[in-house]
């Protein structure tokens, strides 16, 4: 099939040489294929691509055009995810695909989620390689990020299982934009997300991203209470667009209300990118104003982040002030949790993920190449299983 320039749809072509069968679609009674991950409900015609680009249509079915397919690997610390509460100090085997199912006018990884060539998919990569990279490199998870997971649920579901049987944990970065059978299957195998808050009113997510806020809020509603998910949530906060007092303060109080104030809360600052060139980097003082007005609220982690705020990103016990989690950056400069995860000072309990002794990658970033794990044997597994086994969740 070739892009057929009169179509309002971009179609397939033939750089799409991976065709793996999609799940979530059914056949309208017009003839079009209904696609049923997230609530674009795209509807296509033979050789149309969905909104996502790596969706698509071909002859009577729907496949994901990326299956097996990275932009490329790299070694991260847990806490760029951002996750400040799930096993902090650990190394994470990071990797996206291409595509996105929002069209966020300010995204910050747009020449991964815009990409259309996917010669920038350049690392093929199946699920076992994938999972026994991160054993062999010592990850403690293996997170789905720089593009969204939902648009490549089966592929990442894949990816996912490996890592289950060889006590990987999963960890997913998603703006939660996603219906309710795909979500049930791409979060059964995951251990922790980050999930997107982008803003707090329709109006934003409409102009911005063409995209709805009540799906989200249902997917963090159920995530939190229906499935035994770690959740963070994080909130880039763009200078005159979602950064006011009161949209703050109503973001904060619902996610106290809706999801508790156990849920760790980042604010983020904004760097100008992809088509939102005119408005100024988030400012400190920003970042700081949100997170006391969230505190104020009653949540009780509230982090900033893409800045430099030792006191902002550190933990303290919502018992007695003590510090839990000193952070520089993404490093862990001191740990007050007892092995149980409670404060030293006084007891109370810090919810989260921990093990007795935080991890210590550091700050580092690694690439990884794949390829050279392709074909190993699952020796270690039984290792990494018995390693992981250690973790405590509390909250
Ligand atoms: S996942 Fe992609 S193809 Fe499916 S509905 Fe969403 S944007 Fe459309």
């Amino acid at each position: 099939m070739k892009d057929n320039p009169s179509s309002g749809r971009p179609t397939m072509t033939d750089l799409d040489h991976e065709r793996h069968p999609a799940r979530h679609w059914h056949v309208l009674p017009d003839g079009r294929i209904q696609c049923d991950v997230c609530p674009r409900f795209c509807k296509l015609h033979d050789g149309q691509r969905g909104l996502c680009f790596v969706r698509a249509r071909d002859g009577d079915r729907l496949v994901l055009t990326t299956y097996g397919r990275s932009s490329g690997f790299c070694i991260d610390p847990i806490e760029k995810k951002p996750l400040a509460h799930f096993l902090p100090g650990t190394p994470v085997l990071s990797f996206g695909t291409a595509g996105c199912n929002l069209t966020c006018k300010f995204c910050q990884n747009w020449d991964i989620s815009k990409a259309r060539a996917f010669d920038r998919l350049m690392d093929r990569a199946d699920p076992e390689a994938i999972a026994e990279a991160a054993l062999r490199t010592g990850c403690r998870s293996v997170a789905y990020t720089y593009n969204d997971p939902v648009i490549f649920l089966e592929y990442a579901v894949d990816v996912a299982r490996a890592c289950r049987a060889r006590g990987i944990k999963n960890v997913a970065v998603t703006a939660g934009y996603v219906c309710a059978e795909a979500r049930n299957e791409l979060f059964e195998l995951m251990d922790a997300a980050n999930v997107d808050l982008k803003a707090f009113t329709e109006g934003f997510y409409h102009r911005l991203c063409t995209a709805s806020l009540e799906p989200v809020k249902e997917t963090l509603v159920w995530l939190k209470h229906e499935t035994g998910v770690w959740l963070e949530l994080t909130t880039l906060l763009i200078p005159d667009e979602n950064d006011g007092d009161a949209e703050i303060e109503d973001l904060s109080r619902w996610v106290k209300e809706a999801l508790g104030p156990d849920v760790p809360l980042h604010f983020t600052a904004f760097h100008p990118d992809w088509k939102m060139l005119d408005k100024a980097p988030t400012s400190k003082t920003t970042l700081q104003r949100a997170r006391a007005i969230a505190r104020r609220q009653g949540l009780r982690y509230v982090y900033t982040g893409n800045i430099r705020d030792p006191e902002g990103q550190s933990t303290r016990c919502h018992g007695c002030g003590t510090l839990l989690i000193g952070r520089d950056w993404h490093e862990i400069t001191s740990w007050t949790l007892d092995a149980a995860g409670r404060c030293r000072a006084c007891g109370e309990a810090c919810a989260g993920v921990f093990e007795p002794r935080p991890g210590d990658w550091g700050s580092r970033r690694q690439p990884v190449t794949i390829q050279r794990h392709r074909g190993a044997t699952a020796r270690s597994a039984s290792s990494a299983s018995a390693a992981s086994a250690g973790a405590t969740a509390t909250g």
